[in-house]
């Protein structure tokens, strides 16, 4: 398999270039030249695979043999080796809970497989991969649990002080090794110019091999793919669900739609935002135009410029109409996702956290119009990662799971440094 990039500007890759460098050598993103069709026979099949079959079988295309495929089955093993189960809400509604991993959050599927290709390119490298991640909170906690301890890797995260909630601060200061914490005395916009800048800097670029852990990174992209799959394994209605993804920088959404082009079977997708809009405008008004975020309480999705929109037009061809034939957007507002968390709570007994409960705003909305439809969220998160929110609206503490206590015992190191690029490149180059 061969990448692009979607600026047509820089020459095909492989997926180990793919995933080293993240970024195209002309800022692009890189795409799959062709996305893979699965035989009927592994749709036939899949309510009897193993996710750990699943995870390989569909991402086995994508790679080639830049991984040999018993090395591959264990990294996919290992990325896949938690619960996603399916859990019904009501009727209509079920939810894919994207939680039980390591860190409680989705981005630890993408980030478990990323940072063990990178370990893997990187056997036998003198050169040292340094995996730089500005983070709002879950990016940076599922990188930094996904590297611990990969060799010839090591990862430094920028966060904005004071901004991240307290189970996040710990997921990323505590670990130590191969993980280091910058503490940002700024904000996560801050933070991620730094990053910005360090990927563009000569000097730093001639001295280290800088690659990024966002959603850019072809590997963790790409393998986002596998949850969809198992959410139709555990699926038992007839038709077709449709599909509600909380959406901020559209990574998550576009590797739905990347299974659903290589076979799955998904009636319609729903692109559930908060009040940062610009998807809805480009629906709307057939143009994009990138805004500068606002702060929500679903705080993952406060996205100005989604990072994946190029990928999703590369999708589809850059079909305005198609696009909107197949995704319907929406945008929820803090007092309705609030609202949201409250009844469902009462309703049904379920905590939804806010990106779960924009996502089930979203399908309901849909369903109303769409009245013979059953559908699935994503929960990409664990409501006790956003505590404050959710105890505030639904008056009632949400337990931390037994495998977080460990968290609490605990010390946080942080390095404190300005928001100034130059304070993160002579950190750097100390090394
Ligand atoms: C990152 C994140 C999202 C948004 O996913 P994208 O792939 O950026 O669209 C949604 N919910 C949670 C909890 C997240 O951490």
């Amino acid at each position: 398999m061969l990448y692009f990039s979607t600026n047509k500007k820089s020459p095909l890759v492989n997926f180990r270039e793919a995933t080293i460098t993240g970024l195209a050598p002309d800022n692009g993103l890189y795409f799959p030249k062709t996305i893979p069709v699965l035989p009927p026979d592994f749709f036939k099949h899949l309510k009897t695979k193993t996710k750990e079959q699943i995870a390989f079988e569909v991402i086995r295309p994508y790679i080639g043999n830049t991984i040999p495929e018993e090395e591959l089955f264990t990294i996919c093993s290992e990325t896949v080796n938690f619960d996603f189960p399916l859990k019904k809400i009501n009727d209509n509604i079920y939810s894919l809970e994207l939680f039980h991993g390591p860190t409680l959050a989705f981005k630890d599927v993408g980030a478990r497989f990323m940072s063990r290709c990178l370990g893997y390119f990187s056997r036998g490298s003198d050169k040292k991969v340094t995996v730089l991640v500005a983070t709002s909170g879950d990016t940076g906690s599922a990188a930094a649990n996904g590297f611990l301890d990969v060799k010839g890797v090591d990862v430094v995260i920028l966060y904005p002080s004071g901004k991240v909630s307290k189970i996040q601060e710990l997921q990323l200061t505590t670990l130590g090794k191969n993980i280091t914490a910058l503490e940002v005395q700024g904000t996560f916009d801050d933070c991620q110019s730094m990053v910005k800048q360090a990927f563009l800097d000569k000097e730093l670029n001639e001295n280290l091999s800088l690659t990024s852990a966002n959603s850019i990174n072809v590997a963790r992209w790409l393998s986002q793919q596998f949850y969809y799959f198992f959410a139709l394994q555990q699926w038992e209605h007839e038709q077709p669900p449709v599909i509600s993804v909380p959406s901020g920088n559209f990574g998550n959404i576009c590797a739905g739609l990347l299974a659903n082009f290589s076979g799955l079977t998904v009636k319609h997708f729903i692109a559930a935002c908060n009040s940062n809009d610009v998807f809805s405008d480009y629906i709307n008004d057939k143009v994009y135009m990138p805004k500068i975020a606002t702060a929500t309480i679903s705080n993952a999705m406060d996205v100005g410029d989604p990072s994946n929109f190029v990928r999703l037009l590369e999708l589809f061809e850059h079909n305005h109409a198609t696009i909107k034939e197949r995704i319907s957007n929406c945008c929820v507002e803090d007092n309705v996702t609030e609202a949201t968390i409250l009844e469902v709570y009462k309703h049904y007994h379920y905590i939804l956290e806010p990106h779960g409960a924009v996502a089930y705003k979203g399908l309901e909305e849909y369903l109303k119009k769409n009245k013979t439809d059953k559908g699935i969220i994503l929960e990409t998160a664990h409501p006790v990662k956003f505590e404050e929110v959710v105890k505030k609206v639904i008056h009632h503490q949400v337990e931390l799971p037994v495998a977080m206590e460990y968290l609490f015992k605990l010390e946080k190191k942080s390095t404190i440094i300005k928001p100034e690029f130059e304070e993160l490149k002579s950190f750097l180059l100390k090394g």
